[in-house]
């Protein structure tokens, strides 16, 4: 990371200007009642004040109200976009990326319970923290929804970076009261006091979000589950965040824990987790009755392809999300994903997509990646475009970031070729300088 080279302005109100290609999301370009669902300007202008998008049109008429000495930075030969917005990956789980040749149950228990015991560790957490932050913003992610650990002081140590950083971010501690290590087991009532405290102390704060985080129901009691339900209740506006129906054993487990209930969605829908800002990574195994009661209890899934790959889960069934209206957004599920890349990430959705002979139209695939993500959130209000009064985190992504992807996208003769080749070829090094409410924070050198 280098120090930013645009104009600096003396105060933050003032305006800024940011000339380059530029693409963003109104609709989802699947949508077929949703015409005009994204707006792509190749020589557009985006300006910016007080951390805030101003207007976004095509540089040659909006050039034309700017006021004289507005600083200008010129992004030639590159794209801006809304930040990525990954929606479920874990903090602590950084260090275990690539470690292989286990599913999900065993992958757990060999490599991720004990990674995350160290985070009881307050300094260990916070050093954990920056890095990560790091390496989102590197990657352009500006906000992402995080599971921590079973220790306050893990959610504590990501709040109090994500926050000096100006970041909006959603996280929370996570409620885990059986079937795990005794060194990472909370119980009912500790877990509630501790997460009300929780969201006492962040939710809400500058641009901090909680999350309810019950890990997922084989490692919750019926108390536990019961006490998330009432949390739910009690905050709506805070999220509810978790997995489901990743992995065949894990939904048998299930099955034998909970008999009365119908499907493992069930589980969380008889304790009531199952509502508005709610987002269950995976949603793999579902049926069609499982989908449907998603959509019309407006809960999300986060499709995370490079896990459901690394881990040998299964295939995302984008169809039948489809049918069902089940919302879905993209997420890397780092450390069972193997990349913060939500370029490579998507790279991976399309080989998902393509196993069901689905193609994954590349437009459909960078709206997962920005507005799908702040609608399952329901943060469209604030971030995930270009809008005029939307928070000013974007990133500039360069189609020439290396040899072969500056070859290729030399050939290309669409925006959706183009993009196919981001996806397909970009990583972290496609992602040439990354804005926080208009504020460069990561900046490649070179580029
Ligand atoms: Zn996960």
């Amino acid at each position: 990371m280098a120090l930013p080279t645009e104009p600096q302005t003396a105060d933050a109100a003032a305006l800024s200007a940011h000339r380059g290609a530029i693409l963003h999301f109104l609709g989802d370009p699947e949508d077929g009642a949703a015409p005009g669902a994204y707006e792509y300007f190749e020589d557009g202008l985006l300006t910016v004040a007080g951390g805030k998008v101003v207007a976004l049109g095509p540089a040659a008429e909006l050039m034309q109200e700017l006021p004289a000495g507005t600083p200008m930075t010129h992004h030639t030969g590159k794209l801006l976009l809304p930040g990525f917005i990954d929606t479920h990956i874990h903090y602590p789980q950084t260090d275990v990326i690539g470690s292989g040749g286990r599913q999900l149950l065993d992958w757990l228990n060999d490599y991720t319970f004990p990674a995350e015991r160290r985070f009881g560790d307050a300094a260990h957490a916070r050093a954990v923290a920056e890095f990560f932050l790091d390496e989102l913003l590197l990657n352009g992610t500006t906000t992402a929804l995080v599971f921590c650990t079973v220790h306050s002081q893990s959610a504590e140590a990501f709040f109090r970076a994500a926050d000096a950083r100006g970041l909006r971010m959603a996280a929370g501690k996570v409620l885990m009261d059986r079937n795990c290590p005794a060194y990472l087991r909370d119980t009912a009532a500790d877990g509630e006091r501790d997460t009300r405290a929780l969201i006492e102390a962040w939710h809400g704060r500058n641009r901090l979000l909680y999350a309810i985080t019950p890990r997922f129901a084989a490692t919750s009691s019926e108390a536990q589950l019961a006490s998330a339900g009432r949390l739910a209740h009690e905050f709506p506006d805070a999220f509810v965040h978790s997995h489901l129906a990743e992995n065949h054993d894990e939904i048998a487990w299930v099955r034998e824990l909970f008999p009365q209930a119908r499907s493992y969605l069930d589980v969380y829908d008889r304790y009531g987790l199952l509502r508005e800002r709610s987002v269950y990574a995976h949603c793999i195994h579902l049926d069609e009755a499982d989908r449907g009661r998603m959509a019309t209890a407006r809960a999300a899934a986060a499709f995370c392809p490079s896990s459901n790959l690394y881990l040998g889960s299964g295939l995302f069934d984008i169809a039948a999300a489809d049918a069902a209206g089940m919302r879905f957004s993209l997420a890397t599920d780092v450390g069972g994903g193997t990349s913060f890349s939500m370029l490579r990430t998507l790279g991976d959705a399309y080989k998902v997509a393509q196993m069901f002979a689905q193609p994954l139209a590349p437009l459909r695939a960078f709206y997962l990646a920005t507005l799908a993500g702040a609608r399952c959130l329901e943060l469209a209000d604030r971030i995930g475009h270009f809008g005029a009064g939307a928070e000013a985190d974007f990133i500039v992504l360069d189609w020439n970031a290396t040899p072969l992807l500056a070859r290729r996208s030399a050939q290309a003769r669409s925006l959706n070729e183009k993009l196919l080749l981001l996806m397909t070829l970009g990583d972290d090094r496609a992602v040439a300088a990354t804005y926080i409410m208009g504020k460069a924070v990561a900046h490649r050198a070179g580029k």
